[in-house]
This record gives structure tokens, sequence and C-alpha cells, in this order.
């Protein structure tokens, strides 16, 4: 960063003013979608993607599944540890991860890609350097990381996100929507500017007139879902359990079909946070069922039948140790590595060996699946992942 300012400071200030005013009309031309449709591939299976992101999930669960290390009462707070050990652990990393999260191992990992594998030197990483969720989720949703985001303070994002972006484009008019566990994604996606419905935190589902449900069949369905809501504990004041948010992604889905949809869970991060590994892991495995059950809705109906992509990834990992898994941050070491896995009908299964990719690819990623180059338009973001042929 230092080094950019004193390179900006050699040129006179009249240059600085005029190439910052020419970056500005280039950015918002772009953003307009004057230019960058030129860059538009055709011949994608493409026309839907789900965007899925599960909060502070570690890469080290989901490559090694269970660690037994903090399967007991001290560093993992475990009510019943032979129970847990019965239901997740097993003797080899391969079978425990495979017990964790079958979907995942059982059908996306041998139909699509997977990023961050260690076993086989691959590494994903989070570049906004602070680690955790606020920076993290517009890295992810913007392709590049912002120093300004520096808390999780519900502050409107400044940034275009993708799905602002893809949401102005022909055919996704009404087409975008976001279902969120975590509260500040209102102020994330900036609903506000961007217009997307961003249903989230304990927000209400069947009064919330931005999803436009009002009158279905679907509606009946949510007002159980907020009876629900307002009647058990809330254990997070600022998260609400993610069957709730999943649920309502489910009936959105069926009766909206949107062609952009993405989806936050957030439970893993806040069982860890609470030192409950016991119901952080079953957080993690309700999570891959969530995913499986989604998967198979939209392969059940032909607006999404073999059409669909499905990009999978974390706003940032946690610490590797009987103390730091808890956490993350700054502060905790080696909690910028995390995971992606990217499946669909033009991403051929492949092993990815020894490369790193970064939070910020996915983005662009989201949009190269359908058909537009992100990074032509948002010259700051990262490039899309290499998933497509
Ligand atoms: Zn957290």
């Amino acid at each position: 960063m230092n080094k950019s300012v004193g390179h900006v400071l050699k040129y006179p200030t009249c240059c600085f003013v005029l190439t910052v005013f020419l970056i500005q009309c280039i950015s918002a031309s772009n953003v307009l979608g004057q230019s960058d449709d030129k860059q538009q591939r055709s011949g994608l299976k493409t026309r839907n993607v789900i965007l899925i992101t599960v909060d502070g999930l570690r890469w080290q669960e989901v490559f090694g599944g269970s660690d037994l290390s903090l399967m007991e009462k001290e560093a993992g707070g475990v009510k019943d540890v032979p129970a847990l050990k019965e239901r997740f652990h097993r003797s080899t990393p391969e079978e425990s991860r495979s017990v964790l999260m079958p979907f995942f191992w059982g059908t996306l990992a041998q139909q699509g890609i997977i990023f961050g594998n260690p076993e086989h030197e691959s590494k994903a990483v989070v570049t906004n350097g602070r680690n955790f969720s606020y920076p993290g989720y517009s890295e992810i949703l913007c392709g590049f990381a912002d120093p300004a985001i520096d808390s999780n303070a519900k502050k409107n994002n400044s940034n275009v996100t993708v799905l602002e972006w893809i949401g102005q484009k022909p055919g996704f008019e009404n087409s975008v929507a976001a279902f969120c566990s975590w509260d500040v994604f209102p102020f994330i996606i900036n609903e506000t500017r961007s217009g997307i419905p961003v249903n989230a935190g304990w927000e209400p589902l069947a009064t919330d007139t931005t999803l436009q449900l009002q009158g279905t069949e679907t509606e009946k369905a949510l007002r159980a879902l907020d009876e629900i809501s307002s009647e058990i504990p809330r254990y997070f004041p600022e998260v609400r359990y993610d069957f709730v948010t999943f649920r309502a992604t489910e009936e959105y889905v069926r009766v909206k079909k949107p062609r952009l949809l993405y989806v936050s869970l957030g439970e893993t991060d806040d069982w860890a946070h609470a030192g409950r590994y016991d119901l952080y892991l079953d957080a993690a495995f309700r999570t891959d069922d969530y995913i499986r059950r989604l998967w198979q809705l939209v392969q059940s109906m032909p607006e999404y039948r073999d059409s669909t992509t499905l990009i999978l990834t974390t706003d940032h990992g946690r610490g590797d140790n009987r103390v730091d898994w808890k956490s993350h941050g700054e502060k905790i070491e080696n909690c910028e590595y995390i995971w992606m896995a990217v499946m669909g009908p033009d991403t051929l299964p492949q092993t990815i060996r020894a490369t790193t990719v970064t939070q910020s690819q996915i983005a662009a990623t989201v949009a190269a699946c359908l058909g537009y180059n992100y990074p032509a338009a948002f010259p700051n973001a990262a490039a899309s992942l290499p998933v497509l042929p």
C-alpha cells in the first residue's frame, strides 16, 4: 500500500485528477454495461448460478474430517464425546470427511472441482488480510479486497457486488436474490442501492415485500417459518438458524426460480465462536445436507436441470490449535486459508494440484459461468477461477 501511494504522488496533481476522472468515467460506463458485454461469451450450458457460503467452516474439517484433538470437553466443549466420535470420527481422514460431508465428497468432489486441498498442494487464500466476515464477503462478492472495509459494522458497501452487476443484465431482471443467516448482509450487498432482495438475520419472510411472494402458496409456508422463528430461543441475536434460511430458500426457488441465487449460511462460525465443536460439526453436517437438498431440488426443475452451476466457499479460515480453532482474524495465525468448490454442466471434473487461488476470484467466476467478463468491467477484480473449458 505504501508503495502505490508513493508512486501516485510522483505525478503532477492535474495528471492525477485527470487519471482519477478517466478511471471513474470508465468504471461508470462499465457498471452501466456499455462496454463489458462485448466480452460476453456464448456456448456455455450454464443459465443459472447458485453461490453458497458456509461461514468460517475450516479447510481442516472439509479436507480432513473431524479433528480428534478437539473432540473432547476442554478444547471442544463436547457434551457427549463417545456419541460425537461415533457419528463423525473414522480411522482415516478420507472416511471422516465423507461421514461429515457426504454430499461434498460423494457428489461434488466426483463431479466438480475443489480448490484448497493441501494433499494436492492446492491453496485457496483470503487476500484482505483481515480474515473476518464483512471484508471476506465483500471480497467474495465484489472480486477484490477493499482496505476501507475494516469492521463488521452495518455500513452500506460502496462497492458494487457481482449480484448487483448481473442483476442489471438482460434476462436477470428480478432474477437475483439472496437469503442469508447473518443480519449484516443487506449492507454488504447494499440492498437499498442494488435493489437485490436480501432476506437476512431474523427478518420475517412472509411480510418481506421485496421477495414478491404475497398471495402465493409459499407465503403460507413462510408464515409458518416466521412463527417458529418468533417462538424459538435466539441464541445468536444477529444470526438466525440456518434451517430458516435454507427452508426459505427452497420455497423461493420453487416459486420464483431466480437465475442467480446467493445463500449464506452462518451457524458453523457461531458454534465455533461458542466453543462447541460438537455443534460446529453438526452444523457442517447439516449444511452439507442442505446443499444436497437444494442441488436435488434444482435438478428436478426444468428451469435448472443441467443448466445450473453451484459455487461454494467460505469467508475466512480459523485458527489451528486447541484454542485458536474457535476464532479468526488478523491476530490468529493461518486463518487466511480457505476452500472452494465448483460443480456444473460446464465444469469437467479435475484435480487441482500445486495451485494457489484467491477468495477474490469468486465474483468473476460467478459472472464467467453466466457468460460475462467481470474483470473487464471492474479492472481491480481478480480473474475467474480456472473452471471453464
Ligand atoms: Zn466469526
